[in-house]
């Protein structure tokens, strides 16, 4: 297998794959791939297929826990960063990462993207999930996407992404996504800038930068979405239910769980969504953590929250 995967592209065997996850944790990929262009991907991806081998995409691995024994089959990285400003549409690989595409299309002085400035990882990772932050998210600005399914190579819409919070197609299949393309509006480009230190400042004083995360591992809370009703509701901010989202930090605050440590994991000081890595963290050990916040806020308020990140076991 590992001189066959060598057509490919660059093969690591047994890689501890703690070293491409920003949590830090993790066994390790029995092989590990690391592609430069799109069409040795696609290849890679059919010689797989063909062979039943398991496989997964890594972008930047910030919104990804691998379990303590890896993974036994092939992670995939592609590495082809390409990104073309052509007047008020960008094209982009996925493997591009999201904060050089942020600051190409700012330096092109395209607006809609600022956002992008702060948030970790590949184009292809923030697509599947439906990143944003500051209000805004991928699919206000996706026009199409060019994906690897079952064989072939498809064009769809951003429609067909059926993009929802935090969510979209990719999420519930199996589509590589290897190329999007996005459409923005023209603006003095002092703007942007300025728009942009902003997002980084709030994130500064907002998430705890010094340690090892996968930033939110819960999604907020949808009300719409609830299907059991919410206990102990008068002790829930009215605002929260008037715009339809409950922040899942502040429930987890709400219960004094801010500190709380199982093994080197520990839930933030600073935001109580977020999980770090205080030194030496076992997959298992945030996998704990998740049950404790997860099982205390069920209790307390009977809501089941939604993991954000992608745990692969
Ligand atoms: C400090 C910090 C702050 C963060 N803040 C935010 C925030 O404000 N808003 C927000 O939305 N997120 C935030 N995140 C989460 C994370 O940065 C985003 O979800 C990011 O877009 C994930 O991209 P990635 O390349 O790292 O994906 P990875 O973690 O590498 O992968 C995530 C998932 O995407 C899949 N994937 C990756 N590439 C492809 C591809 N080409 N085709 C198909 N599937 C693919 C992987 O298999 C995996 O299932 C934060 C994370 C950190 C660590």
């Amino acid at each position: 297998m590992h001189k066959e995967l060598k057509q490919f592209g660059k093969v690591k065997i047994e890689e501890p794959l703690s070293k491409h996850i920003t949590m830090k944790v993790g066994g390790r990929a029995k092989y590990f791939v690391v592609v430069e262009t799109i069409e040795k991907l696609k290849e890679l991806l059919s010689f797989l297929d063909g062979r039943g081998v398991p496989h997964i995409m890594l972008g930047g691995g910030s919104n990804i826990i691998f379990s303590d024994n890896g993974f036994d089959g092939v992670v995939i990285v592609f590495k082809d960063t390409t990104c073309n400003v052509v007047d008020t549409e960008v094209e982009v690989f996925s493997g591009c990462s999201t904060v050089r595409m942020a600051k190409e299309s700012m330096a092109a002085g395209l607006t809609g993207f600022e956002w992008g400035v702060g948030i970790p990882g590949t184009i292809g990772g923030a697509l599947r999930g439906n990143a944003g932050a500051m209000g805004a998210e991928m699919k206000d600005t996706v026009d199409r996407v060019e994906v690897y399914r079952n064989g072939e190579v498809l064009e769809i819409s951003n429609e067909e992404c059926e993009f929802r919070y935090r969510d979209s197609a990719f999420k519930h299949n199996a589509d590589i996504i290897l190329r999007v393309w996005f459409t923005f509006a023209k603006v003095e480009n002092e703007d942007v800038k300025k728009q942009a230190m902003e997002v980084l400042q709030y994130r500064i004083k907002t998430q705890p930068m010094g340690f090892p995360s996968s930033g939110s591992v819960f999604t907020n809370v949808q009300v719409k979405n609830l299907t059991s009703e919410i206990k102990n509701k008068e002790e829930i901010p009215k605002e929260f239910f008037e715009k339809g989202i409950i922040p899942t930090g502040w429930l987890i605050d709400s219960l004094g769980l801010k500190g709380i440590k199982i093994g080197g994991a520990q839930i933030s000081e600073k935001h109580a969504n977020f999980i770090v890595n205080v030194g030496e963290a076992k997959t298992q050990d945030i996998l704990d953590l998740i049950e404790l916040i997860k099982e205390k806020v069920y209790t307390i308020y009977g809501i089941n929250l939604e993991e954000e990140i992608k745990i692969v076991y």
